[in-house]
This record gives C-alpha cells, sequence and structure tokens, in this order.
C-alpha cells in the first residue's frame, strides 16, 4: 500500500491558540478521504502543513513518502491545494495563471495541452483570455482548481471547495472530482456540508479543537457506537419561538413551528426532551424518529467536546 498522506503527533501552537494538538492520521494512496470539523478546528493549518506553506512546531508530515520539509520539493510536487481563500493576481488571464503556476513546477509550453483540457472538463475554456478579475467567485474557484492539478499531483486536497458555492457549479465539481478519484488520484475533501461527506467520502476523520475525535469508514460511523444516535423532529402547534438553552446545542433544524435534534441515545431520552419542550411552553403536535446520519454524529461529538 502507498501511503499518500503520513502525519505524525503533529502539532502546531499560535500565540493565542493550539490549533493542533497531536494528529496522527495516515491516507492510503486512491482514498476518497473528509476531513471534517467546525470552523476553528484546525483543518486548514492541518492542510497549510501538508503544503509547506505552515511548518509544525514537532511532528512529522508525509506526502507519497516525501517529508514535507526535508523533501519538501517532491513533496509539494505530488500534492495539488485548492486553497480555503480566493486568491489571486487580478491582472493575469486565466491561462496565464495556469501558466505561471505551470511554471513553478518547471514545465513549460508542454504544459498547454494539459492546461486546455483542464479548462474544458471544468467548463472555463472560454474565459481562458479573460483576466482574473472580471470572473465570478464561482468562476475564480474553478479557476484554483485547476491551478491545483496543473502539475497532474496524484495528492489533491480541497479545503472547503463549495463553501458559498451555487447548487449547479458544486454538482459540477463533484462530477469532477469523483472522475479525479476514479482514474486513482487521492482526494481529500473538508467541507461543512456534511450530507456531500456523507456521499462522497469512504473514509472521514472529525477534527476538533485540533485533536481527531473520531476516525473511521463512514459506514463504520454511522453503524457503531456514534451513530447509535438518533434524529428527532417535533412540530409545535405554533411557531417555535425560543428553544430551551439545555437544548440548544442538540438543534439541526429549526424553521417555524418544527424543530429537528440530534440525539445521543445514551445520554439523551426522547420523553425528556419533550418535557423540556412542554415546560418552555411549547405544545408539541407531531413527532418523528429517524436513524443517526453522519451530521448527528458531528453535533454529538462535537457539542459532547464542548461540555
Ligand atoms: P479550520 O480550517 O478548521 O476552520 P484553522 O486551521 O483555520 O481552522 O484554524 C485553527 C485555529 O488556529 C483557529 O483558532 C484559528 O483562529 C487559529 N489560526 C489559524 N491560523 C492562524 C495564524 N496564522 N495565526 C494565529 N492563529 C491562527
Ligand atoms: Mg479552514
Amino acid at each position: 500500500m502507498t501511503t499518500a498522506v503520513l502525519a505524525q503527533g503533529v502539532i502546531k501552537h499560535f500565540p493565542r491558540v493550539h490549533a493542533l494538538q497531536g494528529v496522527d492520521l495516515t491516507i492510503a494512496h486512491g482514498e476518497f478521504f473528509g476531513l471534517l470539523g467546525p470552523n476553528g478546528a484546525g483543518k486548514s493549518t492541518l492542510i497549510n502543513i501538508m503544503a509547506g506553506l505552515t511548518r509544525a512546531d514537532s511532528g512529522r508530515m508525509a506526502i507519497m513518502g516525501h517529508d514535507v520539509v526535508t523533501g519538501y520539493r517532491m513533496a509539494r510536487r505530488n500534492l495539488g491545494v485548492v486553497p480555503q481563500e480566493l486568491v489571486f493576481d487580478p491582472f493575469f488571464t486565466v491561462r496565464e495563471t495556469l501558466r505561471i503556476q505551470s511554471g513553478y513546477f518547471g514545465l513549460g509550453r508542454e504544459n498547454d495541452a494539459w492546461i486546455d483540457e483542464l479548462l474544458a472538463e471544468l467548463k472555463l475554456a472560454d474565459r481562458a483570455d479573460s483576466n482574473m478579475r472580471s470572473l465570478s467567485g464561482g468562476m475564480k474557484r474553478r479557476v484554483l482548481i485547476a491551478q491545483a492539478l496543473v502539475h497532474r499531483p496524484p495528492v489533491l486536497v480541497l479545503d472547503e471547495p463549495t463553501a458559498g458555492v451555487d447548487v449547479e457549479l458544486r454538482k459540477l465539481l463533484w462530477g469532477f472530482i469523483q472522475r479525479l478519484h476514479r482514474q486513482g488520484h487521492t482526494i481529500i475533501l473538508t467541507t461543512h456540508y456534511l450530507e456531500e461527506a456523507e456521499s462522497l467520502c469512504d473514509r472521514i476523520a472529525i477534527l476538533n479543537h485540533g485533536r481527531i475525535v473520531a476516525l473511521d469508514t463512514k459506514q463504520s460511523l454511522l453503524n457503531g457506537d456514534l451513530g447509535r444516535g438518533l434524529r428527532l423532529r417535533v412540530v409545535a402547534n405554533a411557531d417555535i419561538l425560543a428553544i430551551p438553552a439545555i437544548l440548544a446545542a442538540k438543534v439541526v433544524k429549526h424553521a417555524g413551528n418544527t424543530l429537528e435534534l440530534a440525539l445521543d441515545k445514551g445520554a439523551d431520552s426522547i420523553v425528556a426532551v419533550l418535557n423540556e419542550l412542554q415546560r418552555s411552553g411549547i405544545e408539541v403536535v407531531d413527532l418523528h424518529t429517524e436513524q443517526a446520519d453522519l451530521e448527528d454524529i458531528f453535533i454529538n461529538l462535537t457539542s459532547r467536546e464542548a461540555d
């Protein structure tokens, strides 16, 4: 088995935050891996260390067997990163931006055919000669993806690639990323669209406060202890205006007179929840329960940590 990403005891402290508190992770080449976690969990910091943009305080990180510090050039060659932020030089065209990126990897005009292919795949061909500053956010996002792939890296990391992206572009991106995965790329995806992680990823890590709090195949997460959660949907006789504080951390959805809660079968009882609602003057007229999905597991894990 080839190891695409190896992290051993990775620690990174910023002056005010312990962003990573000892992360161990092995991702096999060819996996579609989901890295989930709430805002500030440390996902981007971990990715920046993979890309050699940030140096870990201690621990080790390697990409396809190349240490990101001592073997930086080879590690970087094997990795494509789609960063969370849209940062470009606004005065270059799309094609120039991709050629410049090619140049960083020592590639010249011989790479133009691949650049054209990327532009076509990402439906950017007709904007190839437009200046970056004239592009919409969604198009810039697509250029970022092309930029990450310009040197044909076997490992592709996407840091929240669909944040703020419309449904149509999201579908285009997922289709494209799934094709790359089928062609043999290792895909590492951070997202807070849990449904998408659930449908795309084979294995998932959940990061919270700089620690991995769950790491397993999607199926084991859903079937295991954590997945023994329950989704409770209640409908009240009137709009629910205030949610009892004690339930706030469990709320998945709240719209009008409907409330969805992620419960932990071990720790929460439906009766207790209903009592709590009644005590707050919420009259429940209907209720449904469903098996936990990834979102419930996520909420259970991250809210439990916060307690
Ligand atoms: P995520 O990507 O999961 O939202 P980040 O890795 O961006 O999380 O951030 C983890 C924590 O580290 C946050 O508390 C963030 O404020 C902090 N942090 C990230 N980068 C820096 C930095 N360059 N300087 C100081 N603190 C930082
Ligand atoms: Mg981030």
